[in-house]
């Protein structure tokens, strides 16, 4: 549905309109709740099966519409090309392998005197509010299990990155039972309508830790439950017998990737004394090969900053590291001039740990290398501040590395790879960075309440 007016969608690479997007009302709002309650009894009525069938036939869509979604991603979001493709074929792999995923009921008691049971009712209408880092990507981790669990859905991405999850509600619509799923773009306030809107029985949001608060205060006015996927500011420990040559592009694109807008991107780089040297050499060799430029115009690796609002706090940190003389080894703070918010891939040598830029998530292209001794320093360093979502340990002793993993305070923590995701696998923050988990049978579970069904069979004189 069109919307009563309009909002301009910039393209990050070149400043240029790609589109205008609707700027959704809130009676238009409200038409899209009553939709997905409307729908909500069929589709919670369905046998699992029968929804299985719609989320596969969902992921087929999907897989014949790649290149277009990808297109729109790259314009409005400003990923180079295979990164997008990937992003949609993350959203089919969602969709078909959390259909292997089962909801069973338990069995609490079944005897002569009770028999009690307890099985995982849908909530109703679920609000799933969206980041711009991966437009389609974050959607995927609420769309496929909120369906799969007997909800509807109301999805509202990012003002920054609308067109992609618009094109995805029409490509959906002849194929699900109307309502199942809307689409509402806007700016301004949207969200925090979405946050209040009496109609929602679950709200599961993903951004920043900030608007996650608010997004919480909001909910807390009708008890309605969150799940709250928040910021990062993830460490990564590399051991003294890390192999520095073959990890060394890994742990490039750890931070890297996406241009560094992922919640789980590498940001803090822990290295051990004798190997720092080493490792940052090869950190500057692989950065000055980036090629970092318009993905519509070439082939790059990386593109710029996703907007300007992001293009302006990553900016400002790197002004902060200037102004305190914490040393580049490459990169640093972009020459005004270009049309787009490009910022080289950059290195910041050894701040202290009391810096912004230690302190804060930059989420952008900027990877701290971090000196230690002694890893229980090193893991205490990694462990401090307000966030944990993810975190890894590098080094050629895997059981060793698993041993320094233990102690790390994260959602999620790796060795000896990082980021690594998957539909079966749950995924959340501790601390600053979340409530709840996406993805897994946990994640699953958030999309549903307990129910109890208890029938007394003897024994009550
Ligand atoms: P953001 O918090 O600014 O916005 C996220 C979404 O919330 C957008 O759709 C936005 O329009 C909406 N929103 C804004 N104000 C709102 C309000 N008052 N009530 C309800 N909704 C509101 O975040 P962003 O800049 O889009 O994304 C970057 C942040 O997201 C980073 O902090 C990053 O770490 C985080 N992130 C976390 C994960 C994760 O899984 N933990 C994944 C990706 C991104």
């Amino acid at each position: 549905m069109a919307g009563a007016s309009t909002f301009t969608v910039l393209n990050p690479a070149t400043g240029q309109v790609v589109a205008d997007a609707p700027d959704c009302t809130r009676e238009q709002l409200d038409e899209a709740v009553a939709a997905a309650r409307d729908a909500f009894p069929n589709w919670a009525a369905l046998d699992v099966a029968e929804r299985r069938r719609f989320l596969a036939a969902m992921a087929d869509a999907v897989d014949v519409h790649t290149p277009e979604l990808a297109d729109l991603i790259v314009k409005e979001q400003g990923k180079p090309r295979p990164v997008a493709v990937a992003e949609v074929a993350g959203l089919s792999f969602w969709l078909r392998e959390t259909c292997g995923l089962e909801l069973t009921e338990t069995v609490n008691q079944d005897d002569a005197e009770r028999l009690s049971v307890t099985r995982h009712l849908p909530l109703g209408v679920v609000a799933a509010i969206t980041p711009w880092n991966y437009p389609i990507g974050q959607a995927s981790f609420k769309i496929a299990p909120a369906l799969l669990a007997g909800n509807t859905v109301v999805l509202k991405p990012s003002a920054f990155t609308p067109l992609a999850n618009l094109r995805l509600g029409e490509i959906w619509r002849d194929l699900l039972p109307a309502g199942v799923v809307n689409v509402v773009t806007g700016s301004g306030g949207l969200g925090s309508w979405v946050t209040g809107h009496p109609g929602f029985d679950k709200i599961s949001f993903t951004g920043s830790t900030q608007t996650g608060r608010r997004v919480m205060a909001s909910a807390a006015q009708r008890l309605t439950p969150v799940t709250l996927e928040l910021g990062g500011n993830d460490a990564a420990i590399v051991l003294p017998d890390a192999d520095v040559k073959e990890l060394a592009p890994q742990l490039f694109w750890a931070a890297f990737a996406n241009s560094g807008q992922i919640c789980l991107a590498t940001k803090r780089l822990y290295i051990h004394e004798d190997i720092y040297d080493d490792l940052a050499g090869e950190l500057v060799r692989l950065a000055e090969q980036v090629r970092v430029g318009d993905p519509s115009a070439g082939e790059v690796d990386m593109g710029p900053v996703s907007n300007l609002r992001q293009y302006e706090t990553v900016v400002s940190l790197l002004w902060d590291c200037q102004e305190q003389d914490y040393r580049f080894l490459t990169g640093g703070v972009p020459e005004d001039g270009t049309a787009g918010y490009f910022v080289a891939p950059t290195l910041v040598d050894n701040p202290p740990e009391s810096s912004r830029i230690v302190r804060e998530e930059q989420f952008g292209p900027v990877l701290l290398l971090l000196k230690y001794r002694d890893i229980d320093d090193a893991v205490a360093r990694a462990n401090a501040g307000e966030y944990a979502l993810g975190a890894s340990v590098w080094g050629a002793d895997a059981q060793a590395a698993q041993q320094v993993a233990a102690r790390l305070d994260a959602g999620t923590v790796w060795v000896n790879e990082v980021m690594h995701l998957h539909p079966r696998v749950p995924f959340g923050g501790r601390k600053q960075s979340g409530l709840g988990v996406e993805s897994g049978l946990a994640g699953l579970l958030e999309f549903t309440e307990a129910q109890t069904l208890t029938v007394r069979r003897s024994g009550w004189q």
